[in-house]
């Protein structure tokens, strides 16, 4: 089996590595590296800036308005943009909800949002995760009455991440409680400026502002809003689901991360000299690391083979994401070990920044979003095993 990129794709590598270096905005850089948070400001102009290159949706097909990369060209594409420091970009919009919209949108719906999510100048909020609903989201409360071609929205969205910054969100909302309780879901856009709508924050202990609590008392929106048939909208949340785990795999990052923690380890200790890569404990938790990043790459070429075939992501996803948790938080703990008790500090001794130290807690969370593992264990157990 050759693992080499071919001469083409190292080109395009050149291609993207040249544009991030020359092009992308550098303070936007800057900041993010340094761990400060991004505004709604920076986000835009970070997204729009890889929009108006045609860059933001770049596992879209052509016909959607994406580059129509291969599978190896998107690949190196994340995997620069990691390296070259850009923020990773907020998923809800390009990665999650525009490839439901494509599929199972309208015409209409597809003029009237694609646009906005590919050029980064509309951001999307997920609204699935309710106060009772999270594992068991299908016993979801969140209500949609329809009368005379309007749904009026009432309920309580939690944990919805980046919603400050978002102009949209995509909603699970009970349209009827005849059926079993998947069956009464509806897939529903709403603007978040509409009356009614409230986002209340909520700050997590690392002192992040990215969740957040959105109201809803008596909102009104179109029906035309309504993606797909109503009733369907489990079926279109569970193909969303399969992107979304999907994305969390993040091999540019975690190579990167990788890499770092090897140079922290091989410099030696200030004051002492001493090397931490010369602790074989330390050194085979290392590679066994770099070794299940090797693994979880060639799950994700399996699953996004299957996706250029014309498939999905299906089931298969959940393993994608409980391989991408445990590799993370593997690679952070490492990084800890290796960056001592200067971690944190930007300095000639350790190098680390207060990033990588919210990487570090950030991961934690990872085992709970998107589903929890234990849930995603489940998932494998019954679908994809047929226990
Ligand atoms: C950082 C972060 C960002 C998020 N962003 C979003 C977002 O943008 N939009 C959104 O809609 N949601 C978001 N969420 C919410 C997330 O999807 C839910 O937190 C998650 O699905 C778990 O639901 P819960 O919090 O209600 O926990 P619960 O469902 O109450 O689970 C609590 C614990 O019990 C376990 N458990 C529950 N049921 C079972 C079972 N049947 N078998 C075994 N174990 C079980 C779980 O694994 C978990 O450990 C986010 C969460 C976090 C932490």
């Amino acid at each position: 089996m050759d693992l080499k990129f071919s001469a083409h794709v190292e080109d395009f590598r050149r291609e993207v590595r040249h544009w991030f270096e020359t092009q992308f905005p550098k303070d936007i850089i800057e900041k993010y590296k340094a761990g400060q948070p991004l505004a709604t400001a920076d986000v835009r102009r970070s997204e729009m800036a890889l929009g108006a290159k045609g860059w933001l949706a770049s596992a879209w097909p052509k016909e959607h308005g994406g580059p129509g990369w291969s599978i190896e060209e998107q690949y190196v594409f994340d995997e620069e943009l990691e390296r070259a420091g850009v923020p990773t970009v907020t998923p809800m919009g390009v990665v999650y909800v525009g490839p439901v919209i494509y599929t199972f949108g309208s015409e209409a719906q597809k003029q009237r949002w694609l646009p906005g999510i590919r050029d980064g100048s509309n951001g999307w909020a997920q609204g699935y995760s309710e106060p009772g609903a999270g594992s068991d989201l299908a016993s979801l409360e969140f209500s949609a009455e329809l009368k005379d071609g309007t749904y009026t929205l009432n309920g309580h969205k939690i944990w919805t991440s980046a919603a400050q910054h978002a102009d949209w969100i995509f909603l699970l909302a009970r349209t009827s409680r005849r059926e079993k309780k998947q069956e009464g879901i509806s897939f529903i856009c709403c603007p978040m400026g509409a009356p009614g709508l409230t986002v209340k924050p909520i700050v997590t202990i690392d002192g992040a502002h990215v969740l957040n609590e959105v109201l809803f008392d008596n909102v009104k929106v179109p029906e035309d809003n309504r993606i797909g048939e109503e009733g369907k909208g489990w079926t279109y949340s569970q193909y969303l689901l399969g992107f979304e785990r999907t994305s969390y795999a993040r091999i540019g990052g975690k190579r990167a991360m990788l890499r770092y923690v090897r140079a922290l380890a091989t410099a030696g200790s200030p004051g002492t000299n001493e090397r931490l890569i010369d602790d074989p404990g330390f050194a085979m938790r290392l590679a066994e690391a770099e070794i299940a990043v090797d693994g979880l790459e060639m799950t994700v070429f399996r699953i996004l083979s299957a996706v250029a075939a014309g498939g999905t992501p299906g089931d298969a996803a959940s393993t994608v994401k409980i391989l991408a948790t445990e590799t993370h938080q593997q690679i952070t703990e490492l990084f800890l070990d290796a960056a001592g008790p200067h971690v944190g500090h930007r300095g000639p001794s350790s190098g680390t920044t207060p990033r990588d130290v919210a990487t570090y807690f950030a991961g934690r969370a990872q085992s709970i979003y998107g589903g929890t593992n234990e849930i995603q264990k489940t998932i494998i157990a019954r679908k994809v095993l047929g226990l």
